[in-house]
């Protein structure tokens, strides 16, 4: 059996450490201090989960697929992770990154309104519209509730064989595993100062 050690509890550690526990994988997951801590970039309550990205096809597709396995997760376990609030993108030209969104939003199929001023006003009363030249709302666009979700993903992934240890790795000590994932968001630089810039 494939050995891995992921190191950091936050969203993509989790994710990508229960991924591998179910793909067969023996894994590790190490984290320096509890999963969907507040100092990691992945434990604030809330994280918007939009698909327009101007011309980021490829991005647009991933947070879509995200979104879906969001509803599926929230789905399986009955927690309320997911708010399925709609996003509304203020264009203040008609050529910016609003607008160089619809082309994968078309592409993926995922819908959207783009909307008139006037017409965004309706929908928002309280909004100033002077400055605009439209709107793009995306009503399939949420928020998700991130520290909760990382934590759901860590103990699933407890379920499902990951073995979750509480210390500080470094890339110095022994990996112990055919394949080592850091997933330290921010402290990458710290962690490997030659190869991120700070
Ligand atoms: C204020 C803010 C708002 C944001 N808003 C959005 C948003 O609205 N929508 C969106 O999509 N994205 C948003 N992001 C970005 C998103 O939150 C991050 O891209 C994502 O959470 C990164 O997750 P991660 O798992 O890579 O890193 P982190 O969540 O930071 O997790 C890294 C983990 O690694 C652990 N760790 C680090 N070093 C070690 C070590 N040596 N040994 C053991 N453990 C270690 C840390 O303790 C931490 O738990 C926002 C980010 C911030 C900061």
């Amino acid at each position: 059996m494939s050995t891995a050690t992921v190191v950091g509890a936050g969203l993509f550690g989790a994710a990508t450490a229960r991924e591998l526990a179910l793909r067969g994988w023996q894994v590790t997951l190490i984290e320096q201090y509890a999963p969907g801590t507040v100092r990691s970039a992945s434990g604030g309550d809330t994280r918007l989960s939009r698909a327009a990205h101007g011309e980021q096809h490829w991005y647009a597709e991933m947070a879509r697929d995200a979104r879906t396995r969001w509803l599926e997760l929230e789905e399986e376990t009955g927690v309320r992770i997911w708010e399925p609030v709609g996003l509304a993108w203020f264009a203040q030209r008609t050529d910016g990154f609003e607008a160089r969104s619809r082309a994968s939003l078309d592409a993926l199929g995922v819908p959207y309104h783009w909307l008139e001023p006037q017409e965004a006003r309706e929908l928002f009363p309280s909004l100033q519209t002077d400055d605009l030249e439209a709107v793009l709302y995306e009503p399939e666009a949420g928020v998700l509730h991130g520290r909760r979700a990382t934590q759901l993903l860590v103990e699933l992934g407890e379920r499902d064989g990951v073995r979750l240890e509480n210390h500080r790795c470094l890339p110095s000590d022994d990996p112990g595993a055919d394949v080592v994932v850091w997933a330290c968001g921010p402290w990458l630089a710290s962690l490997f100062p030659e190869q991120i810039e700070l």
